[in-house]
């Protein structure tokens, strides 16, 4: 089981952190260690999967939040585990309640604000980047925590990288020139952990305090499910952060 950690997380006991990959699963390939139950994959398969990822982290599956993702800017607390409908990041200050995000090159990005002890987790895509989700849920955190976002530490995982990700010019017309570049036959790269990345130094947050898995889950086949590169059979990886009430 290949599970990430996060280098800047670990210094804070409370924190329970972990990316999967798609190494370590009990799925036939391409799923491998797929972890949605709904990209055509075995039930059981999944299950097992699940129970191996969570279990790795200790991490008991009745305690889990997660958004039914449908690519928004929409961001909200939450104080119990189950599935929210229409949104892309969830944040709390509950202890024990972890969030998950689900991911197959869309950007996961997960927050923490050490002083006042409250995580984020978000879901961003080209539509959600283009509505600056990860600057909303720190607006978000600001409003609710009053964090100050020079105090917060975010991790952003592995995503579709700039050196693969295609889009048209619909798209990068929604991006500043910095995060495109014109690739050929009308296709244009775009950067989403670039986008991420300056929505959160825009919001205050400090360069030295951002950590970036930056590998491209399109290029290293091995190691990630990637939608674009796999289509509808494409697994699906999970990050999920939490914290504990003891350590
Ligand atoms: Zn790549």
């Amino acid at each position: 089981m290949e599970v990430l950690r996060s280098k800047l997380f670990s210094q804070y006991q409370q924190i329970v952190f972990g990316m999967s990959t798609r190494n370590g699963g009990v799925s036939a390939p391409p799923y491998d260690l797929n972890l949605s139950i709904s990209v055509g994959d075995d039930p059981d398969n999944v299950r097992k999967n699940r129970d191996r990822f969570f279990g790795e982290l200790n991490i008991d599956l009745s305690r889990i939040a997660f958004p039914l993702q449908v690519h928004s800017s929409n961001v909200q607390y939450v104080e119990k585990p189950g599935r929210y409908l229409r949104t892309d990041g969830l944040t709390t200050d509950v202890k024990e309640l972890f969030i998950v995000i689900t991911v197959a090159d869309c950007l996961p990005v997960f927050l923490f604000d050490p002083k006042h002890n409250v995580i984020a987790g978000v879901h961003a895509g080209w539509k959600g980047s283009s509505q600056h989700i990860t600057g909303e849920m720190v607006r978000f955190m600001t409003d609710r925590w009053n964090t100050n976002p020079s105090d917060i530490i975010a991790y952003l995982g592995p995503s579709a990288g700039n050196c693969c990700y295609e889009v048209g010019e619909e798209v990068a017309n929604l991006f500043q020139a910095d995060f495109v570049r014109y690739h050929h036959n009308g296709k244009y790269l775009l950067d989403i952990p670039g986008v991420n990345r300056a929505q959160l130094i825009t919001a205050g947050v400090r360069n030295r305090n951002i950590e970036h898995k930056n590998e491209c889950t399109i290029c290293n086949s091995g190691r990630y499910h990637s939608y674009r590169r796999d289509g509808k059979k494409s697994g699906r990886m999970m990050g999920v952060m939490g914290m504990r009430v003891e350590f």
